[in-house]
This record gives structure tokens, C-alpha cells and sequence, in this order.
């Protein structure tokens, strides 16, 4: 782009950047090799940091970005302390850039950090400069500019950004009595760590791992990045089933953001958790699954592989009886709905049409068995 070069530098940030990631690098390692550092330091320092990454990946991401649950004003108030503390700016200013990411994704001139822009761009470039993808434009949070909690960390961030960071480290250090180690370790290390990991979702997650869900966008499913980002890293998933408040939706997924959430609603913390049915998770597997078989085959010189016509044809026939169990399922739920509506859906009724499209799922799931069969096959 040739507008992106000239965008003139956002000095606060370019020196935060720095100086935080100097006294990390240099720091820390200097003060643990002289002074060393207290077991102390070490645990608030975890304790900090994963306060601070899931009130990002819990609060401002699936409550206020994408409104996936509804919490409990107590802990909106935790997500909203320990949010500020990680310094990604107000909730106003991240959710909006964050709606405005999922609505354009991989549009260079209006998703902030555009993962087509290259690893550094959408990893921190994108806050480095005044780029006009980045310009907020506060009207598609409305319902945050409703919230006199939001409002009032918007209007006070700087002041509560500076409290959070050094007022807590501090105030640890006064407790064990290690004010400096505790700067440094949970203040300046525990900032740039939270920081790179929650930018690895922008980056890295938009570059590095499977797309199972859709190839519609640059966003990847990456069980390793999932670690490191309280289990952001199912990044494919959550491109497409953004309103989920899961983003590793099998039980056995690395997303401990959603065990919180989860934990949280036994408690009355947290309600109306959004989940994708599981019908429309198995559509979109078996889509992605049909497209590459396709298109591998369609690779393959005609003619000269004759072994390849049956599974041409078993192909033609799986694709068939997927297309008949997708009408299937939207006639039972046709169904469904005339009968609720008319108010004759008695409760044999609705549990014989809830087996019903129970049944269907598991002829997708089948289906998405021998389908991985096939593709073996054709490898
Ligand atoms: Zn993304
Ligand atoms: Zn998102």
C-alpha cells in the first residue's frame, strides 16, 4: 500500500514498546543474575499475568467484543481492573477495532491489523503508525457506550493504566518486601509477555496452523498457540462461529478462557453462554472436507489413474447423501418451528423431532469418518 509508509509514527507507543521490551530483555535478566529473584516475585508475577490475559481473552474479547455470555457486574469489574492493567487499551478502543476486524477481515484499507500486511503489521506495526485502517470508529460498539463501567475506564485510562501497572506490582513488592524485583518481574515482564502472546493471535494465528472450518479468511487453528493464549489459538473456528463463547469447541481443546466462562455460570457469575448446534459445526467440517477432496482429485491427470473412478464415484455419491441429510435436517427444523408456532408441540412431539435431528448429526459425523478415509486414499 502506498499510503502505509508515510503514516506518521504514534510516538507514546513506539517508546512504550521499546522501553518496556528493554527492561524485559535487559532488566530482568540483569537484576536476576545480581539480586536474583524471590519464589515470591515469580508466583504474583504468574498470578499477574494470567489475570491479565484472560480478563483479554474472557472480558474484553468474547463478553465485550463479541457478546458470546452475559457476567456478573462483579466480574466484569475484575475483567475490567486486570484488563486495563495489560495495557491493550480501553475496552472501547479494542472491541471496536476488533468488530471492525472480524467484519473486514483480510481487507487491507479497513481491518487494523490485516494479516495480508505481513507478520510484523498485524503483530504490532499496525499500533506503531496513524494508519487509517486503524482510525476507531466507536459506532459499532453502541451497547459498550452504554455500559457506565466501559465509559469510565475509557474516560480515565491513561491514569488507571499507570495505577494498574505500577500501583499493583508495587504494592506486592511492599507486601514481600522486594519492591524492585517485583517491578520487574510482575510489572515490566509480565506486561510485554501478555502483550507478544495476545499479539500472536493477530499474527501468528492468522498464518500458522489448519483450516478445518473455512478457507474464507487468512484465521488458522493452532493447538500450540491455544497454550500460550488461555485458548485463543482455535483461531479458524472463531472466524466463523464468532458469537460462540468457545473458541476450542471440543471438549478436549486447550481453551481454558472457556472452562473460566463455563466454571463461572455453575455460580449464577455468567449466563446465556452462546453455543454454536453442533449441526452447524459438522456442516462446515464436511464442506471443507468435500472442497479439498475436489479439489485434489480434479488435480489428478484423468486417464491415466483408472483406480481413481470409484473413488470419483464414491466421492459423487458422499456428496449426494451430505446435500439429502442437509435438507433433512432443515425439514425436521421447518417442522419443529410450524408446530411451536401453531402451540400443538406436545413434549413426545418435541423430543421424537429432537431425535430426529440428533439422528442427522450422527449420519454427518459418519460421514465425516469415511470422508477422512477417502482422503487418505487419494493422498
Ligand atoms: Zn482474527
Ligand atoms: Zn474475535
Amino acid at each position: 500500500m502506498s499510503d502505509t509508509p508515510a503514516a506518521p509514527l504514534i510516538w507514546t507507543n513506539v517508546l512504550m514498546f521499546v522501553l518496556t521490551a528493554l527492561i524485559a530483555l535487559i532488566g530482568v535478566p540483569w537484576y536476576g543474575l545480581v539480586h536474583g529473584f524471590s519464589a515470591a516475585d515469580w508466583a504474583v508475577a504468574v498470578l499477574f499475568t494470567g489475570a491479565n490475559g484472560m480478563a483479554i481473552t474472557a472480558g474484553y474479547h468474547r463478553l465485550w467484543a463479541h457478546r458470546s455470555y452475559d457476567a456478573h457486574w462483579s466480574v466484569r469489574l475484575l475483567y475490567l481492573l486486570f484488563g486495563t492493567m495489560s495495557l491493550q487499551n480501553s475496552a472501547f478502543a479494542w472491541c471496536s477495532g476488533h468488530r471492525a476486524h472480524h467484519l473486514h477481515v483480510d481487507d487491507d484499507a479497513r481491518d487494523p491489523y490485516s494479516a495480508r500486511r505481513g507478520f510484523w503489521f498485524s503483530h504490532i506495526g499496525w499500533m506503531l503508525r496513524e494508519y487509517p485502517s486503524g482510525k476507531p470508529d466507536f459506532a459499532n460498539i453502541p451497547d459498550l457506550r452504554r455500559d457506565p463501567l466501559l465509559v469510565f475506564q475509557h474516560r480515565y485510562y491513561v491514569p488507571l493504566a499507570l495505577a494498574t501497572n505500577f500501583g499493583l506490582p508495587l504494592l506486592a513488592g511492599l507486601l514481600f518486601g522486594d519492591v524492585w524485583g517485583m517491578l520487574l518481574l510482575a510489572g515490566f515482564l509480565r506486561l510485554v509477555w501478555s502483550h507478544h502472546v495476545t499479539f500472536f493471535i493477530n499474527s501468528l494465528a492468522h498464518m500458522w496452523g489448519r483450516q478445518p472450518y473455512t478457507e474464507d479468511n487468512t484465521a488458522r487453528d493452532n493447538g500450540l498457540l491455544a497454550v500460550v493464549t488461555y485458548g485463543e489459538g482455535y483461531h479458524n473456528f472463531h472466524h466463523l462461529f464468532a458469537h460462540d463463547y468457545r473458541n476450542g469447541v471440543r471438549w478436549w481443546q486447550w481453551d481454558p478462557t472457556k472452562w473460566l466462562i463455563a466454571a463461572l455460570s455453575l455460580f449464577g457469575l455468567t449466563r446465556r453462554l452462546k453455543r454454536t448446534p453442533a449441526f452447524q459445526i459438522q456442516r462446515a467440517l464436511l464442506a471443507m472436507q468435500f472442497s479439498r477432496a475436489k479439489a485434489r482429485l480434479a488435480h489428478l491427470p484423468a486417464g491415466t489413474h483408472s483406480h481413481l473412478e470409484p473413488l470419483r464415484a464414491r466421492l459423487a455419491h458422499e456428496y449426494e447423501s451430505f446435500l439429502a441429510a442437509l435438507a433433512d435436517w432443515a425439514r425436521v427444523k421447518e417442522e419443529w418451528l410450524a408446530e411451536k408456532k401453531r402451540a400443538v408441540l406436545d413434549k413426545w412431539r418435541q423430543s421424537d423431532l429432537q431425535g430426529r435431528l440428533r439422528d442427522i448429526e450422527r449420519r454427518l459425523s459418519l460421514q465425516r469418518r469415511r470422508l477422512r478415509l477417502l482422503q487418505a486414499q487419494l493422498a
